[in-house]
């Protein structure tokens, strides 16, 4: 059995709230098992893993497998699956940009691992063109008709999880391909059906089930329900289509043909949008209320990026509706006065940068929301004097236990401090780097594994978004900056990176899905590529640590458990849990790129 399969053994029930949430967690650990099996017991052999010359790489812990680390001369794409990257790299390899491969990517996503992603969902971009940073925010919208009490029962309080999940209520107006288009328009090298064909021919010809997809399917007790889906994802014995099967998708070739000859309208307007809000309005038990209107009204808004400094580096990332590059730098900032390059991968590293997550999230909790309906203190709350302040509150050998939100400069907020978070599977992260430096940070998500668990005849899964959104409107009688409104964007947890050296040169991108816990893997990853000087790939694969303000969380099944009795000594609360990243990293050496992609999931680095 791998590592991964001991997180199996670890769960116990009351870990989780939610009891549905835990059975998907394990089986991810599961898919994972069965999966990875083969790869963990292959040596532990790094293609082209090689160390930054003025920084030489760790040793790659032991076992560890890494087929998806790769290494290339010119361009290089990270992606959560292999046909998927393979697009990406023919893409580049015919002199398409970044953003080309981007797009190629994530339609080939929307096929293969159409749990995760796809025109049915939301994304953010992080872009480089060599110059400039861009961030543009494609993130699913709130119908019209949306208001407060979305996800309230009728007793008046929130509903179960999968209650609101599970239909159209918690369909948000899809921005994920509005987003490729305006990228595509804004940097795109190859014309917009080049970029569309690889994912039109695999619809067309088919593709293998993956271990991964033909896991989630099987486990999950809601798709089936769905007629469109069942015929789709299951054979005529009602049993998910084995891994392998070669699975074609000809109504999602006929969207991608209308898509590439009429450009996103033909989504947005028409039959596809037609199609759209039949499927969330005519469900049977959990009705939603999107119209065309919404959809047709859909706009990619261009955000501020987000960015400070750590160490020689700059770190930029998604600002608001996302949470993510806020407390990415936050966490950043607070680790910035130890010396994390000598503290190094255990028990210290994992204090510390738990103590930072817990001041994070407290902050996360109550400012961070859509800066369209409250005023965001993006600001204050990554200014250097505040942030210092802020890390002044972690002592060495004591943890916090829970963090309050601080009160950073600049700004006051009338809402009310309101945590839910859960730990989702529904997303996505793509790293792309172009031969002329340009480079993608794209996250893209339906939310939960397999979004609302309906599906369009056009051939594509809709997301969950909305439940991202807090369930309570009110707390102690105020407003929480996060509930649901009309149009309103909910708060995500993405956190799609750039880094730049101190010659402002691109020298990482990186990102990863995993809710909440986003946050986390990215803030792990960037100290283990820019602190402890690690090949991306052992980097990605280091075991996930952190806090979300409640617990301090280590990644069941991985060397991290033994940390548990030196955190327990700090007055660490710990809990041994799943934490499914999905980390896709690349470095820019002097020699070239590195890449890595997470070992947890199917993905792989590859380039030209
Ligand atoms: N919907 C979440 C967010 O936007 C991401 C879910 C996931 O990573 O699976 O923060």
């Amino acid at each position: 059995m791998t590592r991964r399969a001991l997180s199996l053994r670890v769960y116990s029930f009351h870990e989780h709230p939610n009891t549905e949430r835990l059975m998907t967690t394990l089986h991810h650990s599961l898919w994972r098992a069965l999966g990875l099996s083969l790869l963990a017991l292959t040596p532990f052999v790094m293609p082209g893993a090689q160390a930054q010359p003025a920084a030489p790489a760790l040793e790659a812990p032991a076992g560890r497998a890494a087929k998806q680390a790769g290494t290339a001369a010119r361009d290089m794409v990270a992606a959560a699956n292999p046909l998927a990257a393979q697009a990406g790299r023919e893409i580049l390899a015919a002199g398409g940009s970044a953003i080309d491969a981007a797009v190629a990517v994530q339609l080939v996503l929307n096929l293969v691992e159409p749990q995760n992603s796809g025109i049915g969902g939301g994304a953010f971009i992080v872009h480089w063109d060599g110059s400039d940073v861009v961030t543009l925010d494609g993130r699913e919208v709130a119908p019209a008709a949306a208001k407060p009490e979305r996800f309230l029962g009728r007793d008046g309080k929130p509903m179960p999880f999968y209650d609101a999940v599970v239909g159209g209520r918690s369909v948000g107006v899809p921005g994920t391909l509005r987003l490729l288009e305006v990228a595509h328009r804004r940097w795109g090298k190859l014309s917009w059906p080049q970029v569309i064909a690889p994912a039109m021919r695999l619809a067309e010809e088919g593709f293998a089930i993956s271990p991964y997809l033909n896991g989630i399917v099987t486990q999950d007790k809601y798709l089936q329900n769905d007629p469109i889906a069942r015929t789709y994802f299951y054979g005529e014995d009602g049993k998910p289509k084995p891994v392998g099967t070669i699975l074609k998708n000809p109504a999602f070739a006929r969207t991608l043909r209308e898509i590439a000859d009429k450009g996103a309208d033909a989504f947005y307007t028409g039959e596809i949008a037609a199609d759209i809000v039949a499927t969330v309005t005519r469900h049977t038990t959990n009705p939603g209320d999107m119209t065309l209107r919404d959809l047709e009204g859909y706009k990619v808004e261009e955000r501020a990026p987000v960015c400070g400094s750590y160490r020689t580096y700059r770190v930029c990332g998604m600002g608001p509706p996302s949470s993510g590059g806020v407390a990415v730098l936050q966490m950043l900032s607070t680790l910035e006065p130890q010396d994390m390059a000598s503290i190094r991968p255990g028990p210290d590293a994992a204090h510390w940068i738990s103590e930072a997550g817990r001041l994070a999230f407290a902050d996360r909790a109550l400012y961070l929301a859509d800066p369209g309906f409250v005023s965001v203190p993006v600001r204050g709350l990554i200014d250097p004097g505040y942030l210092k302040t802020r890390a002044g509150l972690v002592s060495p050998d004591k943890s916090m236990g829970r963090a309050k939100a601080g009160d950073p400069p600049f700004q006051k907020t009338e809402f009310r401090f309101a945590p839910s978070d859960g730990v989702e599977f529904g997303t996505s992260h793509i790293s792309v780097v172009d031969r002329d430096g340009k480079a993608v940070a794209m996250t893209t998500t339906i939310e939960d594994g397999l979004g609302a668990r309906i599906m369009t005849r056009s051939g594509f899964l809709l997301n969950n978004e909305l439940t991202d959104f807090n369930f309570a409107p009110e707390e102690e009688g105020k407003p929480v900056a996060n509930r649901v409104d009309t149009n309103k964007r909910p708060r995500s947890s993405m956190a799609p990176t750039l880094v730049f050296d101190a010659d402002n040169k691109l020298y990482a991108v990186v990102g990863s899905p995993g809710g909440s816990q986003i946050i986390t893997y990215v803030t792990k990853t960037l100290v283990g590529i820019l602190d402890w000087k690690l090949d991306p790939q052992v980097a990605v694969d280091l075991p996930n640590f952190g806090s979300r303000n409640g617990p301090t969380e280590i990644e069941a099944g991985t060397e991290a458990e033994a940390w548990k009795s030196a955190l327990e000594a700090k007055g660490h609360q710990v809990r041994a849990i799943s934490m499914n990243s999905g980390i896709q990293a690349i470095v820019i050496g002097p020699n070239g790129l590195t890449g890595g992609a997470d070992s947890r999931r199917e993905g792989v680095a590859i380039g030209n």
